[in-house]
Formats: C-alpha cells, structure tokens, sequence
C-alpha cells in the first residue's frame, strides 16, 4: 500500500468540516533523524534528533497544511486560493492546486524569496504576484481579498492549515513512542509552533504520550515575540521567517509558556554556522530551518538549559535546495583542471 499522506492517515485527529476531501502528494511520513555527532558537539549527554521537513514534496512543512486546507476549500467547490508567503507556502499552495485543478494565486515581498522557492511556485503553474512591501503587507492585502471575494485564503490563519500540520507532532511521538523532552524549531507567522503544541496536547489526551517543552526561536532582526512588539522592517538572512507582525504570536507565546519553554532570538551567524553544522552530519537545511538548533546551541552555551539524558528534536522546516544561493554565495568556484590523470592525483594527493 503506497503512503496515502497525512489527511487520510490522521484524519480521526483532525477537526475538518465533513466536506474536506483528500488532496495528497503523499505528504508527512518525514524522518526523524538521529545526529550524535552534532549533540556531541552540543556537550553531548543527549540525544539529539532532526525532523527533517525538507523531505516532503514540494520541500517543507508547508505541505502538511496545505494538503487538509486544499482538501477543505476543494470540497466546498471554491475554484481558487490566494495566500502570501516569503516561499514555501506559495510553492506548497501552488503543488496542491495544481492537483485539483484550482486556480492558485501567491503574493510575494518584493525581492527576498529564495529562487528555488519562486521557481517551484512558478512551475507548478501559480499566478505570482510581487507585492511592493513585507510579508506582513501582502498578508494583509490577501486577508482584505479572500473576505470580500470567493477566494479561500490558505495562509495558516486558515485553522485547516495547522490542522493538518500537527501531523508532524503525531508523527514524533508514534516513531519516539512518545514525546520528547524539548522541541525546537524555529517561528516566523508563528502557524507551525502552535499547531505542533495543539498536536502534542492532543496526542497527550488520547494517547498519554507526554508533553515536551518548546523552544521557538526567531531570526534577531525578525524577533518580534522577543521584543514584545512588532518590527516594521524585518530583516534576516533566514527568508522564510522573515515576518514582523506573527499572525499567530499570541498563540505561539501561549505554546511557549505552557510547555515550560520559551522564545528566543538568534542571529543570523549562529543561524548559517548551525547551517554548515547540520549540513556536516548530512542535513542540508535552508537557513531558517537551522534556527530551532541554533536556539538550542545558544542556549546550551550559556547554560540556560539542561538536557541531561533528554530527548531532544529539532525541526528542520525546509531543504536546503530551497535556496542554493546562499551557499552559492559563500563558496569558492570550483578548482579548474586540465583533463589530465596527473593532474587530478596531483591536486587530490595534494602534490604541486
Ligand atoms: C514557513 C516556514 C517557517 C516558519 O513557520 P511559521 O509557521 O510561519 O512560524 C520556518 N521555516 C520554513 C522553511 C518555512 O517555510
């Protein structure tokens, strides 16, 4: 039996209208990663863990949302969605629109999504739209749209789009067998903390799976639920958690103080030095997805938490083919060669 995705596997978890059909890519069933290098590096004592979202099929979590909020607008006959998004939602939407034939349409900040996030968008055959101004400016103008027109809004404001991404939760605790002592994992619109929070509290209820404290951690130029206040202009290196005014901060504040936890902000160096680290144990994350680690580095470092034969997960929200310029940037061009044997032993056997 082929993976059917993550609507038909959890459905009896998922609170939907009864007209919500399967839209599925086969999305969810992501691997826990076990990475001990990188928790030796963090002190070690630990278990360490990445959820590594990027495997999904159009590249991020995204997809675990949009799946169910697809399925939902689909089976109410809406003909298009709309969302804004600084990538990965506009790619998601545009995947499970194209599955059912839906018109989609994503609004994007001007110049600051990741290439392959556009280019995803674009050839699953969404009308991109470039907004003059923040994420947080086009959020608000496809609010505006999708309440004075039949157009269903498919950002995580939509409660179907966390329905379905507290699927990543379930799925941490059935492959642990219960949950882990601290999750980690980075907060932008603040969609994706809350519903891992509904999801755990959830699987609690029914399960007894236990609860783990949360750690959300924002980019320092993007930190709005550290300041206390939003921030006019964001700005960070790590896209997809570029966003001043978190459609769901209340909720992902909530999630914090709850769980025991809290949110912090890193910066945009210890964000790429996390990057590189999780890249060397074979995770290649784009660079917001590195942030929950980095958070839990940060806060390691100054002795803030003791994980002490904890189990410790950290969500990689998206691949790091998301956004190949950012390495691309960094890295020396390749070394050029005649087509020569010696040549190359010489360069490989290090000889001049
Ligand atoms: C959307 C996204 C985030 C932020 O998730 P929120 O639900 O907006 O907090 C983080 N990382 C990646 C790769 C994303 O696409």
């Amino acid at each position: 039996m082929p993976a059917r995705g993550v609507f038909a596997h959890y459905r009896e978890f998922m609170d939907v209208p009864a007209h919500t059909v399967e839209v599925t890519l086969s999305e969810g069933d992501t691997p826990l990663i076990p990475v001990p290098k990188l928790a030796e590096e963090l002190g070690g004592g630990f278990e360490l863990f990445v959820k590594f979202e990027g495997m999904n099929p159009t590249g991020s979590f995204k997809d675990r949302g949009m799946t169910v909020a697809i399925g939902e607008a689909h089976g109410r006959q809406a003909k298009t969605v709309i969302c804004a998004s600084t990538g990965n939602t506009a790619a998601s939407a545009a995947a499970y629109a194209a599955r059912c034939d839906m018109r989609a349409i994503v609004t994007i900040p001007e110049g600051k999504v990741a290439a392959g996030k556009l280019a995803g968008a674009v050839a699953y055959g969404a009308e991109v739209i470039q907004i003059d101004g923040s994420f947080d400016d086009a959020l608000s103008l496809v609010v505006q749209i999708s309440q004075q027109h039949p157009i269903a809004l498919v950002n995580s404001l939509n409660p179907y789009r966390l329905e379905g991404q507290k699927s990543a939760a379930f799925e941490i605790c059935d492959t642990l067998g219960s949950a882990p002592d601290w999750l980690c994992l980075p907060v932008g619109n603040a969609g994706n903390i809350s519903a891992y929070w509904m999801g755990f509290r959830q699987y609690n209820q029914h399960k007894g799976t236990g609860l783990p404290q949360v750690l959300g951690v924002q980019a320092a130029g993007s930190a709005p639920l550290v300041l206390g206040h939003p921030v006019d202009k964001p700005e960070t290196v790590a896209t997809a958690i570029r966003i001043g005014r978190p459609a769901r901060g209340e909720q992902a504040l909530e999630a914090a103080e709850e769980s025991g936890g809290r949110i912090i902000a890193v910066t945009d160096d210890e964000i790429l030095h996390m990057q590189r680290r999780l890249a060397a144990s074979g995770v290649w994350v784009e660079p917001a997805s590195a942030a929950g680690l980095a958070g839990l580095a940060r806060q390691l470092c100054e002795g803030k938490m003791d994980v002490r034969g904890k189990r410790v997960v950290g969500v990689c929200t998206g691949h790091g083919m998301k956004d190949p310029d950012i390495i691309a940037k960094s890295m020396p061009s390749p070394q050029k060669l005649p087509s020569e044997l010696r040549a190359l032993e010489d360069a490989i056997l290090g000889r001049a």
